[in-house]
């Protein structure tokens, strides 16, 4: 990154740099892959340009489907421009289809699919290892008034709608996948972080014999092959979609 820009936070997976104008952010996407709290690392090369061309992509979508985000528009490949937001300390999961911790923590059998939405929260904090929260704990830590938390639910809704669809259609399954939001400078919800098949389980599902191939960073987490494949045919797949090529 050009070194005129302040670095003002880095994550994990993300580095956040000032911008000329105040109220936006320049954010770059390291190549960097943590899974379990930290606990396994690697770096994948071109990892982070995909999952930013990936985000950009999605957020364009959700954004022309009147959702509210922080993205503006790419600064080059691997860095965009986006609204600066003070992000609400919460991830916001969204199950279609039971797997992952959901199994590990209920009896619910992996690969249930659900005929209404799960929406988990989880309090962004790794000293205590991101751990699930209640609607009644959000409120008394006054993380959210009631009135925001609501929103966040029908936003979250709503973008599972238009993202299952999209997936959908380029022949993915939408298992679930996490999200953060933020407020900007004039206190208005915006969804924040990245969309990309590091915080989404995306399953391509042979519709011959059922075989399910995780296109997302299970392969990571869970030893399934390499990453970089399944993030360019997930890059492929949403650049040749009919949405991106009227
Ligand atoms: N997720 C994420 N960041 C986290 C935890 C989960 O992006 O710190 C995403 C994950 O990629 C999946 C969804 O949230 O799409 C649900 O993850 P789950 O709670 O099942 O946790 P996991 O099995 O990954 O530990």
């Amino acid at each position: 990154m050009n070194n005129k820009y302040d670095l003002i936070y880095e994550g994990k997976a993300k580095k956040v740099f000032s911008h000329d104008d105040a109220d936006k952010v320049i954010i770059e996407f390291k190549d960097d892959a943590t899974a379990f709290n930290a606990l396994k690392k690697a770096k994948f090369e071109g990892k982070g340009k995909l999952n930013c061309l990936i985000s950009a992509k999605i957020f364009k979508l959700l954004i022309n489907n009147n959702i509210p985000t922080h993205f503006l528009e790419l600064y080059n490949e691997n860095t965009m421009i986006a609204q600066k937001i003070k992000v609400i300390p919460l991830e916001v999961v969204l199950r279609n289809t039971a797997y992952g911790s959901l199994c590990k923590q209920t009896t619910i059998k992996s690969g249930t699919v659900f005929a209404k939405p799960l929406i988990d929260f989880y309090l962004k904090n790794d000293e205590l290892n991101d751990p699930l929260i209640t609607k009644d704990r959000i409120e008394l830590m006054k993380i959210l008034s009631s009135n925001d938390l609501n929103l966040i639910i029908e936003l979250t809704l709503k973008i599972n709608a238009i993202l299952k669809i999209f997936f959908k259609k380029i022949g993915l399954q939408l298992v679930d996948f996490k999200l953060e939001f933020g407020y900007d400078y004039k206190n208005k919800i915006l969804l924040g972080d990245e969309i990309s098949p590091d915080n989404c389980r995306l399953w391509d599902v042979n519709k011959e014999n059922g075989t399910i191939v995780s296109l997302d960073k299970d392969r990571f987490r869970n030893d399934l092959g390499d990453l970089m494949e399944a993030y360019a045919e997930i890059n492929r797949r949403i650049n040749d979609s009919t949405e991106f090529n009227p």
